[in-house]
Formats: structure tokens, C-alpha cells, sequence
């Protein structure tokens, strides 16, 4: 069989016609009756390393996807908010109406809460203007709950629309905490601040260096097509229900580490101390998940120094790197699975220079670094094993370092 091109397939690669700006726009008039003010954009991202650092203050390298949510908006004036979404989980929930007064951290409110969340932390933030309320419509090529930020995504187009509107004059890192705040506090999912920040700030044929602690960017070249490479996305469609609390367990393991070591996160053991640092922990457990932090804090100075290098040989080295933290996310802190694990070991079987699962494990996305003339084969061969195991067939696409937020009409 003649192997297939591993994106052909590729549903929702971002150019979905529903979602141009001129698409939505006409939808929101249809919706609510006037053409909206304006069309904003915010891209899903994957992480390329740097995998549970954010929460402890580490550093972390996303890149966004060409994949957005689309929000066209207009103000309001008597308080109102609605919002709608071309892709709600349930359909007969697309259309929600609240009243900003009344928002309320944890009501619940299904997908609503999340764009709901980000009117309510800047008005929280002291931006009470947009207490007079907004029409929302919203569309989307990010796909949900794959572990590419559709979530982060939402909240930032949203966000970033309110800003513009209301003339806010937030920054970046202000719109991306504010985000994360709706998630945290008023959705109620306690995530650290990468995906908002990724949404917010990154740019075209770049990753994003982002360190946790102070919010810090430095935009990082990443062209692999230029030297003969592409990074997959690997979507495996699954998530396992243990998710959520393993999510929370881990991060108080984290937390535990750093009290043990004294110090205020694990982002301050530094790599060349870590045998001393492990040798003075008695928890078994705790000390895979320090090991864990650590070293792939480690991996994330690793490959930037390599894509800073950027020779072919280099880039090439970054595939190692992420078959390293692979093993760490999978034996040390334990939060991959097993179609993560075929998706890695067969990739690399098939002749990848490298892959890992990314985002918060249990299912999602995994990411391989392959020769541009091998990724056939290499899809090929991941959709095989999927097939031969009796899983669902996996979405497989380039993962194109794309635009962070904007404007779009
Ligand atoms: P991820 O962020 O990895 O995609 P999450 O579970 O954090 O996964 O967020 C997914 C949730 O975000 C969905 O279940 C839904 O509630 C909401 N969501 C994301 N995108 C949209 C959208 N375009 N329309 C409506 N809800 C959305
Ligand atoms: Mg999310």
C-alpha cells in the first residue's frame, strides 16, 4: 500500500470555511439580529516540552496551532450576556443568556462558564465596564478536550474581544492570567497560566519560552520545515476519566517536594542537585515526581539550546529530548497511557526522531518530530497499530507554529 500523507485526513486543520471571519460574522448577524462589532480570534496549542513545570514555576515551550475559536462580538448596554457556540457539546445548549450581575464562580452553566468566566474575572479585576454586558457567537476548529487548549482558546478570543470593545488596555500576560483566573476560579479546574499564555502571546513560526514564574516570553525560531522536518500532532480521541484528580494529586505531590526541599517550588532544585535533592526525600512517590519537574525543566534549556544551535543535527537531537520526557511523564510521574505509549513507541519504531505525549496526559495528544520524507510511513504505521489494537482511529496533523490572538475583522 502506497503510504498516505499523514494530514490528508486531517479534520479541522483550521481553514474550515465556517470559521472565516466573514462566515461567523454573518452567523452572529443572523443569531442576534446586527452585525457585530468586531471578529476575534485565539489559537489551541501544543506544547513542545516542558510538561507539569508550569505550576511549579518552571518553564514551559508551547507553540500555537493554526486551529482557533472565533468569536465575533458586539457590547452591550442593559447588563445582558449571551453567548452562543457553533460547537457546544450539546446542541440544545448553544445559546445561553445570563445576566452579568449575577455571575457566580462555580454555578455551573456547562461550556458558558468559560467565556462567562472571563467577563466576570475582568470585571473582578476592577474593569466593571464590562458589566453592561456582550452578544457572543463563537466557532471553532479546536478540537475539544484533545488536549490542545480549546478551553484556553475560548476564554482568550473571548477575553481579548472584551479588552478591545471595552478599551481595557490589558497586555498580553494581563489578558492570559485574567483567562486562566475564569478557569481556576470560576469554571473551577485548577490549570496553571501556559495555555492562556500560549493562546495570548505566541507568533507565527515560533515556539514560546515562557517562564511560569514571572511571565516572562522570549519568541523562539522553530522552523522545521526548512530543514526537512515536521512535528505531528497526534490526537489519540481518548480521555481517561482518571484525569482530573491525578491532575490534583500530582500537584500536591509537587508541592510537598518543594516543602521537604525547602525551597518555594521545585522550579528552585536545580538540575545539577537533583541526586542530592532525591536523596533527601523519603516518599517514594514524591520523589519520581520531583525527578520528574526537574529533569524536564532540564529538557526544556535542552532543546532550546538545540533550536538556538539550529543546525540540521540539532533539530534533529530535539526528537531524543522528547522521547526522554516521555519516559518521564510515563514511569516517573505516571500520567501517560497506553495509546500515548503506542503512539511513542511505534512512531519511534517506524523511524520518528522523537515523540512524547503532551498536555496533561490520560489521553489527548501526542507530538512526533519525523523526517518530512518518512511521515507517511510513520502515520501509517500509528494508524495501523490503533486499527490492530481496536482503537478509534487517530487525527493526525502538522503542527504549524500559527498566530496567537488577534483581530480578524
Ligand atoms: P481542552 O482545553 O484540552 O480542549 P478542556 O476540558 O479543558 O479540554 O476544555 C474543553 C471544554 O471547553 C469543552 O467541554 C467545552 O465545555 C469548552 N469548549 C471548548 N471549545 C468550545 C467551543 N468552541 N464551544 C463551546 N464550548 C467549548
Ligand atoms: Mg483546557
Amino acid at each position: 500500500m502506497t503510504p498516505t500523507d499523514p494530514t490528508a485526513p486531517a479534520p479541522g486543520a483550521g481553514t474550515d470555511p465556517s470559521t472565516a471571519p466573514e462566515a461567523v460574522a454573518r452567523a452572529f448577524e443572523e443569531l442576534y439580529g446586527s452585525a457585530p462589532e468586531g471578529v476575534w480570534a485565539a489559537p489551541g496549542r501544543v506544547n513542545l516540552i516542558g510538561e507539569y513545570t508550569d505550576f511549579n514555576e518552571g518553564s514551559v515551550m508551547p507553540l500555537a496551532l493554526p486551529h482557533t475559536v472565533v468569536a465575533a462580538v458586539s457590547r452591550r448596554t442593559d447588563g445582558v450576556l449571551r453567548l452562543h457556540s457553533a460547537n457546544a457539546p450539546d446542541p440544545a445548549a448553544a445559546l445561553v443568556e445570563l445576566r452579568t450581575a449575577e455571575l457566580a464562580p462555580r454555578s455551573g452553566g456547562g461550556w458558558a462558564a468559560y467565556p462567562a468566566g472571563v467577563l466576570w474575572a475582568l470585571a473582578r479585576a476592577g474593569h466593571r465596564a464590562v458589566l453592561d454586558g456582550a452578544d457572543v457567537h463563537l466557532a471553532s476548529t479546536v478540537p475539544t478536550g484533545a488536549g490542545l487548549s480549546s478551553s484556553a482558546a475560548l476564554e482568550v478570543a473571548t477575553a481579548l474581544a472584551l479588552d478591545e470593545l471595552y478599551a481595557l488596555g490589558l497586555d498580553r500576560p494581563g489578558l492570559a492570567r485574567l483567562a486562566q483566573q475564569a478557569e481556576n476560579a470560576y469554571v473551577g479546574v485548577p490549570c496553571g497560566v501556559m495555555d492562556q499564555m500560549a493562546s495570548a502571546c505566541c507568533v507565527p513560526g515560533h515556539a514560546l519560552h515562557l517562564d511560569c514564574r514571572d511571565l516572562s516570553t522570549r519568541q523562539v525560531p522553530f522552523d522545521l520545515g526548512a530543514h526537512g522536518l515536521r512535528l505531528l500532532v497526534v490526537d489519540t480521541r481518548v480521555q481517561h476519566a482518571l484525569g482530573d484528580g491525578a491532575y490534583a494529586e500530582r500537584r500536591a505531590g509537587c508541592e510537598q517536594g518543594a516543602r521537604e526541599l525547602g525551597v518555594s517550588h521545585l522550579r528552585d532544585v536545580p538540575y545539577d542537585t537533583l541526586p542530592d535533592a532525591l536523596a533527601r526525600l523519603g516518599d517514594e512517590r514524591v520523589r519520581r515526581y520531583v525527578r520528574h519537574v526537574v529533569s524536564d525543566e532540564q529538557r526544556v534549556a535542552q532543546v532550546t539550546a538545540l533550536l538556538g544551535a539550529g543546525t540540521p543535527e540539532a533539530l534533529r537531537a530535539i526528537g531524543g529530548v522528547l522521547t526522554a520526557g516521555h519516559h518521564s511523564l510515563r514511569y516517573d510521574l505516571r500520567v501517560s497511557c497506553p495509546e500515548l505509549d503506542l503512539v511513542v513507541g511505534v512512531a519511534n519504531a517506524a523511524g520518528a526522531h522523537g515523540a512524547r505525549m503532551t498536555g496533561g496526559g490520560f489521553g489527548g495528544s501526542a507530538l512526533v518530530l519525523v523526517e518530512e520524507s518518512a511521515a507517511p510511513v510513520v502515520g501509517d504505521a500509528v494508524r495501523a497499530a490503533f486499527d490492530r489494537a481496536g482503537h478509534r482511529a487517530p487525527r493526525i496533523f502538522d503542527a504549524t507554529p500559527s498566530a496567537g490572538a488577534r483581530r480578524l475583522g
